[in-house]
C-alpha cells in the first residue's frame, strides 16, 4: 500500500518507520526542512528505543521524507499526525491540523483515485468530520463518494513508541463509511491486535476518554500518596495491594510528582473545555488537573521542610525528561520544579541522559551537568524527577553531597536513604 504521512514528529515518525516496516510505501511529509534532512539522512529527530535502527533500514527503500504534498496524490491512505497542542483556554489548538488538511485537499484536486484520510492526531470529538472533512473536500474540489474519512486514534507511549505501535492492546478505527475502515484496517494487517471498529466521533472519544482515565488513576494514586505519606504508610506497598485486583490493574498506580508529557495534560484540559462548552460540570477532570497542579509544590515544599531556607542552596535535579528513555521535555513536572527553585534563589545542577539539550532550550541558566555524579558533587540537596532505569544503581554518587538529603518525586533509587514525595 501507499501510505502518506504528515508530520514527522513522536507519532509520525515513528508510524512511519513502522509502517515501512509492514512492508507499506511510505512518504512523511514534514514541514520543517531541517528534519527532513536529518530524517532522509538516517538520523531520527527524537530519541526513542531502536528508531535509529529502524530508520536507517527502511530510508530511501520503502520510506522517504519530504515538505513537499504531491505524493498525497498517489498515496492509498493519508495519516494526519500534526500537533494538537492546547489553546490558552486549555481547548485542543486545531490550526496545524487546518493547515494539513488544506495542504492535503489542495494536493488532490484532480485526483480520480479513491483515497482514504485518516486522523491520528488526538482530536475533539467532531473534528474529523467538521474540520478535516469540509476542508479536504473545499480545497481539493472532490465529491464525499471519492475521499473517505477516518479517525484512527494513536495509544504509543514515548520511550516505547516503537514496541507500541507493532504490539497495540487494540486499533480503534472510527468511520462513517464501511470502504474506508476497511481500508485503514488493511494497512495494519501485518499486526495481531484486536480491531475495534466504531463511528468517527467514538473514535476521537476513545482516545480523550482513555487518557482521561489514566491520568485520573495517576492522580487518585497521588492523592492515596499524599494521604499514606502523613501515616507514615508505604503507598506503593498499598498499591501494589490495590492493583493485582483485575479490575483496577497494576499500571498507572505509581505515586509521585504527577503527569506530565505533551498528551496527558493537553487532553484532560481540552476535555475539560469541551465539558464546559457543553455546560457540564467536570468535576473529577478538574480534580484531577488539581490534583496534578499541587504535586511539584508539595515536592518542593518538602524540599524546604529538610534543608530549610533554599536561597543559596545548590540542589541535584536528577531527570528533566517527562518520563524515561525519552528526551521529551513538553510539560515535564521538573519544568515547574526548576522555575520554583530558581524563583526561591536555588543554584540548580541539572542532569538527565538524553534531555539536557531540550531543557537548556527553554531553561538555558542553570547548570547542566554530564552525569548524575557531576550533579550530586556538593549538592545540599537532590531531587529525583524521572524515573530512568540508570539512577535505580546510584548509590556512592550521594556520597559526594554536602548532606544526604534525597527526595524522589519518581520511585526509582534503590539505596534505602531517600524519601518520596509520598512514600
Ligand atoms: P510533534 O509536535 O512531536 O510532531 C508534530 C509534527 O508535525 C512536527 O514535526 C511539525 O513540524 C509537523 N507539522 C505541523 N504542521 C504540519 C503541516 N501542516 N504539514 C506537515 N507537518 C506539519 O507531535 P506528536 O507528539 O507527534 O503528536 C502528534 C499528535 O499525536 C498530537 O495530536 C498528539 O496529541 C497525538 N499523540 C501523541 C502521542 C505522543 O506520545 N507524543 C501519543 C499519541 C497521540
Amino acid at each position: 500500500m501507499r501510505i502518506s504521512v504528515i508530520g514527522g514528529g513522536y507519532v509520525g515518525l515513528v508510524s512511519s518507520v513502522c509502517l515501512a516496516e509492514l512492508g507499506h510505501s511510505v512518504n512523511l511529509i514534514e514541514i520543517d526542512d531541517g528534519k527532513v534532512a536529518y530524517i532522509n539522512s538516517g538520523r531520527p529527530t527524537i530519541f526513542e528505543e531502536g528508531l535509529e535502527e529502524m530508520l536507517a533500514k527502511h530510508i530511501n527503500c520503502n520510506l522517504k521524507a519530504s515538505s513537499d504534498f504531491n505524493s498525497v496524490l498517489v498515496s492509498d491512505i493519508t495519516f494526519i499526525c500534526v500537533g494538537t497542542p492546547s489553546s490558552s483556554n486549555g481547548s485542543a489548538d486545531l490550526s496545524m491540523i487546518k493547515s494539513a488538511s488544506i495542504s492535503i485537499g489542495y494536493a488532490l484536486r484532480g485526483s480520480e483515485k479513491y483515497h482514504v484520510i485518516a486522523t491520528k492526531s488526538t482530536v475533539p470529538p467532531g473534528t474529523t468530520q467538521d474540520v478535516v472533512m469540509p476542508l479536504v473536500l473545499k480545497e481539493s474540489c472532490l465529491k464525499k463518494q471519492n475521499i473517505g474519512f477516518v479517525m484512527n486514534p494513536e495509544f504509543l507511549r514515548e520511550g516505547r513508541a516503537i514496541h507500541d505501535f507493532m504490539r497495540p492492546d487494540r486499533i480503534v478505527i472510527g468511520s462513517d463509511d464501511r470502504k474506508a475502515g476497511d481500508l485503514v484496517e488493511t494497512a495494519y494487517s501485518g499486526l495481531n491486535a484486536p480491531i475495534v471498529r466504531t463511528g468517527l466521533t467514538a473514535a476521537e472519544m476513545v482516545k480523550y476518554a482513555s487518557n482521561a482515565f489514566l491520568a485520573t488513576k495517576i492522580s487518585f494514586s497521588n492523592e492515596i500518596g499524599n494521604i499514606c505519606k502523613k501515616l507514615s504508610i508505604d503507598v506503593y506497598e498499598v498499591m501494589n495491594g490495590v492493583g493485582l485486583d483485575h479490575r483496577i490493574n497494576p499500571h498507572f498506580l505509581n505515586a509521585g510528582v504527577g503527569f506530565g508529557g505533551s498528551c496527558f495534560p493537553k487532553d484532560v484540559s481540552a476535555l475539560i473545555h469541551l465539558a464546559e462548552c457543553l455546560r457540564e460540570d467536570p468535576i473529577l477532570l478538574r480534580s484531577v488537573m488539581k490534583i496534578n497542579d499541587l504535586q511539584p509544590k508539595r515536592l518542593v515544599d518538602l524540599l524546604e521542610k529538610r534543608i530549610g531556607s533554599l536561597r543559596g542552596k545548590r540542589v541535584a535535579v536528577l531527570g528533566l525528561a517527562f518520563k524515561d528513555n525519552t528526551d521529551d521535555i513538553r510539560d515535564s513536572r521538573s519544568i515547574n520544579v526548576i522555575l520554583d527553585l530558581i524563583k526561591r534563589g536555588v543554584h540548580i545542577a541539572a542532569y538527565d541522559p538524553k534531555a539536557n539539550d531540550s531543557m537548556h532550550s527553554i531553561i538555558p541558566d542553570i547548570d547542566y551537568c554530564h552525569s548524575a555524579a557531576e550533579a550530586l558533587n556538593a549538592a545540599d540537596a537532590c531531587l529525583v524527577m524521572t524515573e530512568w532505569p540508570q539512577f535505580n544503581s546510584l548509590d556512592k554518587e550521594f556520597d559526594l553531597m554536602k548532606s544526604r538529603v534525597i527526595i524522589e518525586g519518581r520511585r526509582i533509587l534503590s539505596c534505602n536513604y531517600s524519601e518520596g514525595i509520598c512514600w
